[in-house]
């Protein structure tokens, strides 16, 4: 199975190229971003609690959001290709809860694709993106903290998966088809 992390700052394009990826390959996409703003909008308890991190940057305290994922990867059955992680892991303690859980599966992970965007340009696209996207947290002042906490919290995970072996640098500017050309020349190799 072939079990993908796509990595990357807000706005670095982790959710279009996992839908070129899908699209390439058949595999599953798990956003942990898409699962909690489904909570969201049918006003759940856990939806409530995730809001209040979301709207400010922050992260959804591991604990919550490592049961949410295990519930996610629990509910896809064992006849598929593989799965796409889009936003999980972001903190040291869930990629740890990520390997544990593949373990137990007889998986690992197989490799981590890490789109590499400057943040004047990250930036911008999530303002471009908030005039579409309806979502709360698309806006300038958020944009901005939710890039600290990615680089306070998140970007260790790239020295975690270096020191795995599973990193692969893709340049996250550039059009679209050209960024996912890397993608797929690096998956390509593992299978
Ligand atoms: P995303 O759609 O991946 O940009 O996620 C939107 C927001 O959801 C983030 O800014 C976090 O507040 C929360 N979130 C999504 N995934 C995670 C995660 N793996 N850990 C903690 N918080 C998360």
């Amino acid at each position: 199975m072939l079990n993908i992390v796509i990595f990357g700052a807000p706005g670095s394009g982790k959710g279009t190229q996992s839908d070129l990826m899908i699209k390439e390959y058949g595999l599953e996409h798990i956003s942990t971003g898409d699962v909690l703003r489904a909570e969201i909008k049918n006003e759940t308890e856990l939806g409530k609690i995730a809001a209040s991190y979301m709207d400010n940057g922050k992260l959804v305290p591991d604990s919550l959001i490592i049961d949410i994922l295990a519930g996610v990867l629990d509910s896809k059955g064992g006849d598929i290709n593989g799965v796409i992680f889009d936003g999980f892991p972001r903190t040291i303690a869930q990629a740890e809860a990520l390997n544990k859980m593949l373990e137990g599966r007889g998986e690992s992970v197989s490799a981590v694709i890490g789109l590499e965007v400057e943040d004047d340009e990250l930036v911008s696209r999530i303002i471009a993106r908030g005039k579409t996207s309806g979502r709360s947290d698309d806006n300038e002042e958020t944009a901005r903290k939710r890039l600290e906490t990615y680089y306070s919290q998140t970007l260790p995970l790239k020295d975690f998966y270096i020191g795995e072996n599973k990193y692969v640098a893709i340049q996250g500017q550039g059009s679209v088809e050209e960024i996912f050309a890397d993608i797929k020349r690096t998956i390509d190799a593992l299978i």
